[in-house]
């Protein structure tokens, strides 16, 4: 009998990474062990193929090794490694490609993560501001750290309170976070008037991914820039997943609001640690002041070559004429077929998402905050992932989690998976 390469490498990652996975998050309910990625699909230790809708959490929006990425990268670690003193050309133009792109950057501070970007963000709101509380909506993600890392998607009963995604999170960080509903500018607004001087910035998802894809209305970001610069609140657009996904400037350069900060990682590296915080100069210039007004950013792999060979060749490829027609198109096309099979088969579902992202949404009415999404039919969503995995489609495996398309994603491709989705949903339905 020959082995199961992916049954041995996972049983040897149960003794050495806890719970057998980096992270809960990654756990598929099957033993995959990958060894390589192409385009939108991914080789497991026994040569099996897959098609990825996971794209590295959102990471990979032209598909996995790009020639033109994979390139650049080896291109310059011919000539220079991480040096950490002075500074690089590199990081000079990826900054000024970077503030050519985003209405809202006047500078570009680098670091690792989207994690690390939004707690530079916050600290730097909370530096210039002198206030200590932020505003976060329910159901947003906005990375692991302990100003965030609370009310992504919770119980019902649990959904105005504070309600923390780990143990061991400091209480005393955590309680400066007020948590309001989305799309909801009345409760900003009675908040802000209620609590004068107090807050320092507004932290949102332009359109929130992590809640599978609520988009903001343009009167809701229209609200919080008006809100913000009255009450001398830092707007903070989180774009760690909208940014380079959507546009190359962001979901801020589609919607036309300007926030004062913006958080970006994921897409604009193609799969290096990258995070960046890009935002008005008065701001970012306190990240440079050294001493008792500056605002510490450090990092020893903040600005890492070939992170930074990444994105000038993100960018390249995303300026390619054609490459976001071609990833709304791929999207439209998809969410109309869903809605298709919807409708054939009698389900209350819905298609969902916004150009390369997308999901099923298991309810029919409206939604613009967590609270609708509460609807949603959890156990069929939960056993519709569950059966795409087992055939080799790789998706997340938690309910209402969006999923991606890549600029390597066909027509082709996505039609085998909605044969999938037809065939399971037909058998699934009750
Ligand atoms: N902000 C948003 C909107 C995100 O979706 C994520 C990650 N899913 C983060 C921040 C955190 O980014 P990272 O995982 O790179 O730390």
């Amino acid at each position: 009998m020959s082995v199961d390469l992916n049954v041995a490498l996972s049983e040897r990652a149960r003794q050495v990474l806890p719970g057998g996975h980096l992270s809960p998050s990654r756990k598929l309910g099957q033993p995959y062990a990958f060894v390589r990625a192409e385009g939108a699909y991914l080789y497991d230790a026994n040569g099996q193929r897959y098609t990825d809708y996971h794209c590295g959490f959102g990471a990979h929006v032209l598909g996995h090794g790009i020639a033109s990425i994979r390139d650049r990268v080896f291109e310059v670690s011919q000539r220079i490694d991480l040096i950490g003193a002075g500074i690089i050309d590199l990081e000079v133009e990826a900054a000024e490609a970077l503030v050519r792109l985003i209405p809202c950057a006047e500078q570009v501070a680098f670091c690792n993560s989207g994690s690390e970007a939004t707690y530079h963000a916050l600290r730097l709101a909370r530096a210039v501001t002198g206030a200590q509380r932020i505003i976060k909506f329910q159901g947003g993600y906005h990375g692991w750290h302990d100003y965030v890392a609370m009310n992504g998607q919770s119980a019902a009963e649990k959904l105005d309170d504070y309600d923390p995604m780990s143990d061991g999170i400091l209480f005393d960080a955590a309680r400066h976070t007020v948590i309001l509903p989305y799309n909801d500018a009345d409760a900003v607004e009675h908040y802000l008037k209620a609590n004068p001087g107090q807050v320092a910035a507004i932290i949102v998802e332009p359109i929130a991914h992590n809640m599978g894809a609520v988009a903001a209305t343009r009167e809701f970001l229209q609200a919080l820039r008006l809100l913000s610069s009255e009450h001398g609140v830092i707007l903070i657009f989180d774009e760690v997943i909208t940014g380079f996904r959507h546009a190359l400037g962001g979901y801020q350069a589609l919607i036309g609001v300007t926030p004062d900060l913006a958080t970006f990682g994921k897409a604009a590296s193609s799969g290096y640690p990258v995070g960046f915080v890009a935002g008005r100069r008065d701001l970012l210039e306190r990240v440079g002041r050294s001493g008792e007004r500056g605002v510490f950013m450090g990092g020893t792999f903040n600005g890492t070559p070939s992170t930074l060979a990444a994105v000038l060749a993100t960018i390249d490829a995303l300026s390619q004429q054609g490459v976001y027609e071609r990833l709304f198109a791929l999207g439209d096309y998809l969410r109309s077929q869903l809605d298709g099979i919807i409708e054939r088969l009698g389900i209350e579902a819905q298609s969902a998402g916004f150009g390369s992202v997308w999901l099923l949404y298991f309810f029919s009415g409206p939604y613009r905050q967590y609270r609708d999404l509460l609807a949603n039919d959890d156990e069929l969503d939960l056993a519709l992932r569950r059966r795409l995995i087992e055939q080799r489609q790789i998706f997340q495996p938690l309910q209402l989690k969006r999923l991606y398309l890549s600029a390597s994603h066909t027509r082709e491709i996505v039609d085998d998976t909605l044969g999938l989705i037809e065939d399971n949903l037909r058998s699934l339905r009750r």
